[in-house]
């Protein structure tokens, strides 16, 4: 056990046993709980409050039972979850992944990260996280719509505008929360904000689309403004080609970055002009094809099968957005030995723990995921706003406050690391400055709530 502090490890080794089987979350409360050593030195009224203990553990999980037929008229059986983490600061909020890999330790990892993101926004937003084992890749239309109905006829329950916001994120867009948002809407007769990510037409926020990739850009071109670099120039690489992945790409290419390889879970493309932004739109977000029809249509590009190769395509600086652990610490020497100097991470927990390692032992900038990519929830908390206001921003308006958020985010992150002695530790920093807020918002709250 690598804890200094005995109340640190006392509360990691009851977390070990509550949840053995789960690796994912064990992963992410580790994390966090070696950046608080520092703060746990200096305040002993978080162990005399309980504060970690309760942290640690959701404040409810649901499971049910997610059933539906196919266009075969076959019935077919889900599991859907939904974690709702902490809401000592505010309704929870999270989003839904649908993803065959989903399971509770997955929901429980992103939920318990997504407390202390939402807190670093300065929004008044709880976590939460939910999801399904659910495959939307080869569903039609009506399967995703009867899927996505029946998910929501149970979740309805436990949800509310001012108790549980859910959100997109895997395998969720706008399409899946279009129908979750009607069936919901439907079942409890009420107009409200329950959802994020919603069309336009029928409360959605301008910008929302573009918000997580825009925000990591942002946050990124912050880290590096501090260290004297920018964009301009710059090779970089982006791993997914999903909503967090194509915005990214457009924001480095308008800060003068160059994109130079892109990927979905088969393999990756890499194209030395600079990724054609409309193509790759178009292939993934209109045709939801394969990435490697790009090669096919541009010419001087190329398709290599196997995401993970992605990493070995020497770049300046890397955006990994498909998913987490998808560096590892092999992945993360190649990049360090090809000249990467700075990763700013889109996926939640993209990097394994020795890759993040490695990073910083080699002096990488590194924007760690629960500060970087906060943009896509901070945005959501707007749209939040503008609902319970009837009213609506412009995109420049949404985008304006967005820079100022994700501006902050890394002003207060790197503020935190310096005040405990960690300066330039960005993800100490974020852990401590997220975390913070919620603690002392608990202890005000009292035990009981
Ligand atoms: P999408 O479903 O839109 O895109 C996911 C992308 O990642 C796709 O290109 C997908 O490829 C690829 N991918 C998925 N699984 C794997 C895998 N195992 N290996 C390699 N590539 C994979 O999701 P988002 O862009 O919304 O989310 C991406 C990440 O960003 C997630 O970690 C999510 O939690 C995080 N995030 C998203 C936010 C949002 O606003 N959307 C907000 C904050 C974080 P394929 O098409 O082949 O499946």
């Amino acid at each position: 056990m690598s804890f200094k502090s005995e109340y640190l490890a006392r509360v990691y080794d009851s977390v070990c046993k509550r949840n053995a089987n789960e690796p994912e979350f064990l992963q992410a409360v580790k994390e966090v709980l070696e950046s608080l050593e520092p703060v746990v030195a200096k305040r002993p009224d978080l162990e005399k409050n309980g504060i970690l203990e309760r942290l640690v553990e959701p404040e409810r999980g649901i499971q049910f039972r997610v059933s539906w037929v196919d266009d075969n008229g076959n019935v077919q059986v889900n599991r859907g979850y939904r974690y709702q983490f902490n809401s000592a600061i505010g309704p929870y909020k999270g989003g839904i992944r649908l993803h065959p890999s989903v399971n509770a330790s997955v929901i429980k990892f992103l939920g318990f990260e997504q407390i202390f993101k939402n807190s670093l926004t300065g929004l008044p937003i709880g976590g939460g996280k939910g999801g399904s084992d659910f495959d939307p890749k080869g569903k039609s239309d009506n399967e995703i719509m009867r899927f996505c109905q029946s998910f929501m006829t149970e979740l309805a329950k436990h949800i509310g505008a001012d108790t549980d916001v859910p959100a997109g994120d895997i395998g969720t867009g706008a399409r899946e929360i279009g129908y979750m948002y009607g069936q919901y809407k439907r079942i409890r007769n009420e107009f409200t904000g329950v959802l994020t990510g919603k069309g336009i037409s029928y409360g959605g926020s301008l910008a929302r689309t573009e918000a997580t990739g825009f925000g990591v850009c942002y946050f990124t071109a912050e880290m590096l403004k501090a260290a004297g670099k920018s964009f301009e120039g710059k090779n970089v690489v982006v791993s997914g080609s999903g909503n967090v992945a194509i915005y990214a790409a457009v924001k480095t290419t308008a800060l003068g970055g160059k994109v130079i390889a892109m990927s979905d879970s088969s393999g990756y493309v890499y194209d030395p002009n600079g990724i054609n932004i409309d193509v790759m739109k178009q292939i993934k977000e209109v045709e939801r094809a394969r990435i490697s029809e790009y090669a096919k249509r541009v010419p001087g590009s190329t398709f290599t099968e196997g995401c993970k190769n992605i990493w070995t395509v020497k770049c300046d600086i890397a955006l990994p957005c498909a998913t987490q652990n998808e560096i590892d610490e092999e992945s993360a020497k190649t990049l360090v030995a090809n000249g990467c100097f700075a990763v700013a991470e889109g996926a939640n927990m993209p990097s394994t723990p020795e890759a993040v390692a490695v990073f910083q032992s080699n002096g990488v900038l590194f924007a760690p995921a629960k500060a970087a990519n906060a943009g896509g929830v901070a945005t959501s908390a707007l749209e939040m706003s503008q609902n319970s206001m009837r009213y609506s921003w412009t995109f420049e308006e949404v985008d304006q406050k967005l820079h100022g958020i994700m501006v902050n985010i890394y002003k207060n992150a790197a503020a935190a690391a310096k005040e405990y002695g960690m300066e330039g530790n960005l993800v100490a920093g974020a852990n401590i400055a997220g975390f913070l807020k919620v603690a002392d918002a608990m202890k005000w709250q009292g035990v009981a709530y």
